[in-house]
């Protein structure tokens, strides 16, 4: 198996190194030069099974022979016992034809954990295997920041430096990324949005001599190992509602469009799905993407579901390679428009076939605090505010005639001030996370520039450290 880059001029590489690096060097992701197929009888045999099961007989089918099945196996099993639940991603029914996938049991208390717990596994063997180290820099809208902290903190081969923006992230989002007392973790405030903070990653992987000094690596969504571990959930919950044979639709709350495209994988992969609903918050621009047919920015507002204020949306660019027939030139073309002009068009055939799959809405501010007040008078059910945008878009436009599978990618209690405003109900965090209410912060406020955020990286990683030793 080898992977191919979207923009079509870094060099190929193979699963470890695409796992170690994130971003292709031409600024382009990385994408399996083929999809591997399930047969029938695959999907049907996964139901009832282990979800770290599920996951080993994935991943190896991405990593031809590269990793150890026994290594793939033993990651799965310690990434997934990190959980505290024992189906690690349950399903829970909502009304006669639509059901949660709660995602949110992991350390951090959104489904960026289930990638994370696995990718921090995996890169640290492939990273003892060639004796070698990296540094890890991402930027997170705050739930990604938690989740890497969380997976990496006191590995001994990788050094993590998270950039969050500065006042936009709930208190216990910015708690699990300033608590943690390893010495090899970096929270970095910086003064900007989300999109600054991802602008500035992208062009540290883009300064090369920075890039090879600390052996920069992504734990973005941009990295294909991120969008890989989230296919299992996809299947996993398809096969115990009854696929291939049932109509089954999934509702996910999206931002960077990473959760989604891992859906749209599987369903690459043979899994069938009748729809896969893009659900946005005020911040739609991918909703008014699928409209209009042409991708265009407009500001980013704050919203009460922060994972997703997002407009630059990194692996819709995978989503585009594929609608447009796998051509680079098409890519490199568009995001070259997108950055002079704030704006790229889609061909008609590439918007048709995207919309074949996917549809798309947006949720209010209104609409989701509604949501969130209803779904608890009606049933007890406390949603945050990233799966009520997916309630509320799934009574929009999801077909009638499939069973409607939402993500349910935060714990309520990640959001407790807009719960609470919501619905009078304040989420307590779950007992094994009460420590870090009281825990020390540590973190380092930054201005939203990028040579003084490479110095400081390069001032606290331990690799360069070592070389300027
Ligand atoms: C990250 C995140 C999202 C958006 O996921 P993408 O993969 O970026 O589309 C939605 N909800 C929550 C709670 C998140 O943390």
């Amino acid at each position: 198996m080898r992977y191919i880059s979207t923009r079509g001029s870094a060099p190929e590489l193979g699963f470890e190194d695409v796992l170690l690096s994130g971003l292709a060097s031409d600024g382009g992701l990385y994408l399996p030069r083929q999809w591997p197929r399930f047969g029938e009888r695959e999907i049907a045999g996964f139901a009832g099974k282990p979800f770290a099961m599920i996951a080993a007989d994935i991943v190896a089918r991405f990593t031809a022979g590269e990793v150890d099945r026994a290594v793939i196996a033993t990651a799965c099993r310690e990434a997934f016992a990190t959980f505290r639940h024992p189906a690690v991603c349950p399903l829970v029914q909502m009304t006669p034809d639509a059901f949660l996938l709660e995602l949110f049991h992991g350390p951090t208390l959104a489904f960026k954990d289930v990638a994370m717990q696995l990718l921090a596994r995996l890169m640290d063997h492939a990273l003892e295997k060639r004796d070698g180290r990296v540094t890890i820099v991402g930027a997170t809208s705050g739930d990604t920041g938690g989740a890497a902290i969380e997976a990496f903190r006191g590995r001994a081969r990788a050094d993590v430096f998270i950039l969050y923006p500065e006042g936009r992230v709930s208190e216990v989002q910015r708690r699990q990324m300033t608590t943690a007392g390893e010495a090899n973790v970096h929270a970095l405030a910086i003064a900007g949005n989300f999109d600054d903070c991802q602008a500035m990653v992208k062009a540290m992987f883009a300064h090369e001599a920075f890039r090879q000094r600390v052996q920069l690596a992504a734990v973005n969504s941009i990295n294909w190992a991120r969008i890989l571990a989230q296919i299992v959930y996809f299947v996993a919950a398809a096969a115990a509602l009854g696929a291939p044979s049932r109509r089954l639709s999934f509702v996910v709350p999206t931002g960077n469009f990473g959760d989604i495209f891992a859906g749209y994988v599987a369903h690459r992969m043979g899994l069938p799905i009748a729809q896969l609903v893009i659900a946005t918050n005020r911040n739609d621009i991918l909703a008014r993407t699928v409209a209009s047919g042409n991708y265009t920015v407009t500001g980013v507002q704050p919203t009460t579901s922060p994972s997703m204020d997002i407009e630059v949306s990194s692996n819709f660019e995978r989503l585009l390679f594929e609608a447009e027939g796998r051509d680079p030139a098409i890519i490199r073309n568009a995001f070259a428009a997108l950055k002079q002009q704030g704006s790229f068009a889609l061909s008609p055939q590439a918007l048709t076939s995207i919309r074949a799959l996917f549809a798309a809405g947006h949720a209010s501010e209104a609409e989701v605090a509604d949501e969130i007040r209803t779904v608890h008078a009606a049933s007890g059910y406390v949603l945050d505010p990233h799966t009520a945008v997916g309630a509320v878009v799934l009574r929009k436009c999801a077909e009638a005639d499939a069973i409607k599978i939402l993500l349910a990618t935060a714990h309520p209690a990640k959001f407790p001030d807009a719960v609470e405003a919501a619905c009078g109900v304040r989420p307590p965090l779950p007992l094994a996370l009460a420590a870090q209410r009281t825990a020390p912060e540590r973190l380092t406020v930054l201005p939203n520039d990028q040579a003084i955020v490479e110095r400081y990286v390069l001032d606290h990683c331990r690799i360069a450290g070592g070389i300027a030793a």
